[in-house]
């Protein structure tokens, strides 16, 4: 089901520049490493997706972000030109890579730049151990191909992004991006093609939990991945929640959204949703590790799941 054309923003004409980068292959730390990835893959600085809760402003001068950056994130991008060249270069059989933690590999501006395909041909002709892609982008479906044949000669998961089934929530937290239903259709795309395909309900925002635990089930075939949105209470340190997320919650009466309490109720309720279809739900690093999990290793936890 396609949303409205209405539904869509127009596009914003936000500058975008390209620059060599140094490297492009960055030893993974944190939470990220702690799901299992030794390297991240950061095809961009900046995304001008700039979603109003963005963790990525908040770690400051992490992953080669320059100070324009996080003051102005969202706004513009820099595109890394060498990027593909820099791959042939740095790829490892052994690497498992995660792309990527600081951009979406698939944000609006990408689909003028055409970075990614020759991006995916690098991998492809020296595949790492495995390669997972974060985004929210429907603009993956067109690299549809590269990814299969990437697909053929590296295990490939696509973890996509569903931070609510309710579209006014998203028009104010995240309003460059795609709606729900499109979404889901793109989802689904990439399943019939046969790519794996997790749905990743990260951050939650605002949301009805059962709805949206049942839209991503059909969506994926895989157990849900869930992480609550960052917050001081249970992360004194790191990156978290922008500030400007935080003042739309104030403003529409969303703030229980960042109790630690109330958060933990509604991945309760998300994880009860999943298991009437005999599936998991796994947060933090441990939700992020099954991208890296062969479909065997998963299968067996759910199968304890229903026999249990
Ligand atoms: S798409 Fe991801 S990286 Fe881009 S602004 Fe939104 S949360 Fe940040």
């Amino acid at each position: 089901v396609s949303a409205p054309v209405a539904e869509r923003p127009r596009p914003l004409e936000l500058p975008v520049f390209s620059a060599a980068a140094r490297g492009i292959l960055t030893r993974t730390s944190g939470f990220i490493r702690e799901a299992g990835f030794t390297h991240s893959l950061t095809p961009a600085r900046n995304c001008t997706y700039g979603c109003t809760y963005c963790y990525v402003p908040t770690m400051g001068l992490y992953g080669g972000l320059r100070p324009d950056d996080w003051r102005r994130w969202g706004q513009f991008t820099t595109f890394k030109e060498n990027a593909a060249a820099l791959l042939r270069r740095e790829l490892r059989p052994g690497q498992i890579i995660y792309c990527s933690p600081l951009v979406d590999p698939y944000q609006p501006a990408e689909s003028r730049q055409g970075l990614m395909p020759e991006v995916l041909r690098a991998l492809a002709d020296r595949p790492p151990r495995r390669f997972v892609l974060q985004t929210r982008g429907p603009l993956i479906v067109r690299d549809l191909d590269l990814l299969l044949r990437l697909a053929r000669v590296t295990p490939v998961c696509v973890s996509f992004s569903l931070t609510t089934n309710r579209e006014e929530i998203r028009r104010w937290y995240e309003p460059h991006t795609a709606p729900f239903a499109e979404r889901l259709r793109v989802m689904g795309e990439l399943r019939r093609a046969g790519l794996r395909v997790f749905a990743t309900l990260a951050p939650l925002l605002p949301c009805d939990p059962e709805q949206l635990a049942q839209a991503a089930l059909e969506a994926s075939a895989e157990p849900l991945i869930a992480d609550p949105l960052h917050v001081r209470d249970t992360k004194p340190q790191g990156a978290t929640t922008r500030a400007q997320a935080f003042r739309i919650a104030q403003v529409r009466g969303h703030t229980d959204w960042w109790q630690p309490a109330f958060q933990a109720a509604v991945v309760d309720r998300l994880r009860a949703a999943a298991a009437r279809y005999h599936r998991g739900l796994h947060t933090g690093p441990d939700g992020f590790r099954l991208l890296i999990q062969d479909p065997a290793a998963i299968h067996s936890s759910t199968t304890a799941l229903r026999n249990g």
